[in-house]
């Protein structure tokens, strides 16, 4: 029978009403409590780690995620991650790229109603969350909602609809049919090497341009590691910021550039603004969600 390691996280599945509002409160045990059909094709041990709504989950409770499931690789078949869905993204982001070519599945899936609490989507995410892990496709995934996204592609575009993620850039890479099975949308990657970043750098600060943004902003920053600036469309810096953000970057900090857009990411070839942009050192993140290029610039990739 295959093994997966449940890490509980906390999030909303984990949560019940208390006077102060919804707060995590469930273990992992009492997650599977909900699901007995899993025993029959499964065998699931708990690490509970963590028990905190994901808006306080910092690049250090991420890092003892990722260190959690490197530790146990080899003795799981894979691994689900029940976490919250407000930051299931970074998490799913940074994961990507800190457990390098990682050869077993790694699946993080939270929900938008509690665990036992009526129309839930829990019990369905989870279940489906336990079937992908039992896939045998290496990689980290989050799955929501009967997709399967690729852990540097997904983004929560909804606040409260039970149909909150979508894969930026490309369809999810797998379906969960209605049977339980999965339709995955391409072959799997030829084996790599499985490595774990053990270093990161969170001095990353993401900025996004408004049309009106102080020039003098900018001089707050000097020094700061690195600053990804959300730029407009296909990217580019406003003619008012050039000297600003020139400055910026011979103070040292390392500029980077995204678009605001959901899809399509920055392309610094394309207007005048843009390439302005490139000439003074800034640099292209390309198709990545801002998740994605985080998660890759805490990791030294770029
Ligand atoms: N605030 C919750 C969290 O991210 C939301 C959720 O899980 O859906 O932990």
């Amino acid at each position: 029978m295959q093994q997966i390691l449940l890490i509980a996280t906390g999030g909303t599945i984990a949560c019940r009403e208390t006077a102060q509002g919804l707060a995590p409160v469930l273990d992992g045990a009492a997650l599977l409590q909900e699901l007995p059909a899993l025993r029959a094709w499964c065998t699931v041990s708990v690490c509970d780690l963590l028990r905190l709504d994901s808006t306080d989950l910092t690049a250090g409770d991420r890092m003892q995620i990722a260190r959690t499931v490197w530790e146990n690789r080899a003795r799981y078949d894979g691994f689900v991650i029940a976490h919250g869905t407000d930051t299931l993204s970074y998490t799913a982001a940074l994961l990507h790229h800190v457990l390098r070519e990682i050869d077993k599945p790694v699946i993080l899936t939270g929900s938008m109603l509690p665990m036992g609490a009526p129309g839930s989507d829990a019990p369905r995410n989870l279940l489906d969350a336990c079937r992908t892990a039992v896939s045998g496709r290496a990689g980290v995934f989050a799955v929501l909602h009967g997709k399967v996204i690729e852990g540097c592609r997904v983004i929560k575009r909804h606040s409260s609809e039970m149909d909150a993620f979508l894969s930026a850039g490309t369809p999810p890479a797998a379906a969960i049919n209605p049977d339980g099975t999965l339709t995955w949308q391409a072959p799997p990657q030829p084996p790599g090497t499985p490595s774990l970043v053990q270093q990161i750098d969170p001095h990353v600060l993401l900025v996004k341009l408004i049309p009106d943004l102080a020039p003098s902003f900018f001089q707050a920053l000097h020094g700061y590691p690195h600053v990804i600036i959300e730029t407009f469309g296909a990217g580019g810096v406003p003619a008012r910021l050039e000297d600003a953000v020139r400055g910026l970057i011979r103070s040292g900090t390392r500029v980077y550039i995204t678009s605001q857009c959901t899809e399509g990411g920055a392309d610094l070839h394309k207007y005048e603004v843009g390439r302005r942009a490139e000439k003074m050192g800034a640099v292209s993140l390309g198709l990545r969600t801002t998740e994605d290029a985080l998660a890759a610039v805490m990791c030294g990739e770029l």
